[in-house]
């Protein structure tokens, strides 16, 4: 009640939120109800979640940002959907993302753009930035994100809170409405390592319904970080700092620097690593992106799902008419470019050659993780920048993901925790620390460590 409370006063300014669960207060109280009946529920039962709205749900509609869902609901819970709601946790509402997780800034929602809880005049970053800013302005403690190149742990990053982007296949995607299926990850935002490491545990694990999801025994990452609330796990931990890594801003450099000088003093060994591909990781990324997208988002035909404009003709008119009404401008941007370069004549020159690079990007994190035990990287270029600012300049938009597509590419784990506010504007800054796929743990002792 107290969340739904605080949703109402303040979410007509963040807008953080597409759809509040009324009923969240019923399914709060029956959880109450067992407890007091003495039944033995689970750690989480009881706690308020907001749910990311590319992931589909039963009880709410599932517009993933876009207009042409506009009312969908779906017939099935995403899997991590159905393991929160088993756990107790309570779906309090789905939150705003940019349209089809197409962005950094949520300004690309077909339902207006989220506001930066620490400055209304700033964007929550994004895709994810309904559920950063949500879990940022206290109106839910914990939240689901998606992260493909970014949409978790940039929108963190802007808004002083944690977000984890799993090991690729570490968390079920069925149910999250398809960007692009080889980056696409599922993953928890919450305010501190440890609340993002108990819904970890909830989510994680193998999903016969996603045939990418792996086969592994994770270990508890809610246990991990209580490991590294101590500190002791930065003694002698091998810390890498990427030399090509470029494009940070003084003030974002500078708290990173502080991080890194805190990291050390605890006793971490920092070293340069190179991994001399990254600087064409948003190059590659920005076409591997969109090739898959075009044909994930083939699916919204105007027959199967969603809405169908009210106009007479062939299926390809309905379908034309439906798509130009029912799509924004990045989203369409997007699967122009896709199409082309996935196109005859074309593929091997734009596709292939990218992922070329996706394979030399593996290859740079393999050889620093042979010389390191985690990366550290600030988690993005600047501080939350105006509405607005970059919405006009596609490129400059995409330049914000530069710290985080690397890991995307190479389906390794990272994450984001607050390394304090920018000396310049008084902003928050995220430092971001990747690790060798399927090590997640990791990055919950070192996280819980600095924190
Ligand atoms: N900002 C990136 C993009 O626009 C990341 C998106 C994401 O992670 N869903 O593609």
């Amino acid at each position: 009640r107290a969340h739904l409370d605080r949703i109402r006063a303040v979410d007509g300014a963040v807008n953080a939120f597409l759809h509040v669960n009324e009923a969240a207060t019923d399914r709060a109280a029956a959880i109450d109800a067992r407890r007091a009946a003495g039944e033995s529920l689970p750690e989480l039962a009881g706690v308020p979640l907001a749910v990311k709205d590319v992931l589909v749900t039963t009880d709410m509609p599932s517009t993933s940002g876009s207009r042409i869902l506009e009312g969908y609901m779906s017939p099935y819970d995403a899997t991590v959907v159905a393991k929160a709601r088993a756990a107790g946790l309570v779906p309090i509402g789905k939150t705003n993302m940019d349209e089809f997780a197409m962005g950094s800034s949520t300004e690309h929602s077909a339902y207006g753009p989220t506001r930066n809880p620490w400055d209304l005049e700033r964007i929550p970053g994004g895709s994810g930035g309904g559920s950063a800013a949500a879990v940022a302005a206290f109106e839910a403690p914990l939240a689901l994100g998606s992260d493909t190149g970014g949409s978790i742990r940039q929108p963190a990053h802007v808004t002083g809170t944690v977000g984890v982007k799993p090991t690729y296949g570490g968390v079920s995607r069925y149910g999250a409405i398809a960007l692009a299926s080889s980056l696409d990850q599922i993953g928890p935002v919450s305010r501190t390592v440890l609340d993002a490491g108990l819904l970890h545990d909830v989510i994680a694990g193998h999903d016969p319904h996603d045939a990418t999801s792996l086969r592994h025994e994770w270990p508890s990452f809610a246990e991990a970080a209580r490991e590294g609330s101590t500190g002791e796990v930065l003694k002698g931990l091998k810390v890498g700092l990427v030399k090509e890594l470029h494009g940070f801003s003084q003030g974002v450099d500078e708290s990173f620097r502080s991080a890194v000088a805190t990291l050390e003093a605890a006793g971490a060994e920092v070293v340069e690593v190179s991994a001399p591909h990254f600087e064409y990781a948003t190059a590659a990324y920005y076409l591997i992106l969109p090739a898959e997208a075009s044909s994930n988002l083939a699916r919204f035909d105007s027959v199967r799902f969603g809405m169908r404009a009210d106009v007479a003709g062939t299926v390809e008119d309905v379908m034309a008419a439906t798509r130009e009404a029912g799509l924004g401008p990045e989203v369409k941007r997007r699967i122009i470019l896709g199409t082309y370069a996935l196109s005859a004549g074309y593929y091997d020159a734009y596709y292939g050659r990218a992922q070329k690079v996706r394979t030399l990007i593996q290859r740079d994190f393999e050889r620093a993780f042979a010389d390191v035990d985690v990366i550290a990287t600030p988690s993005a270029p600047t501080t939350a920048f105006k509405l607005g600012e970059k919405l006009d300049d596609p490129l400059a938009m995409y330049a914000n993901d530069l710290a985080t597509i690397p890991a995307n590419l190479a389906g390794v784990p990272g994450i984001s925790i607050p390394s304090g506010l920018a000396a310049d504007d008084g902003l928050p800054v995220g430092i971001q620390f990747l690790a060798p796929a399927q090590e997640d743990a990791r990055l919950y002792r070192v996280g819980a460590a600095l924190e």
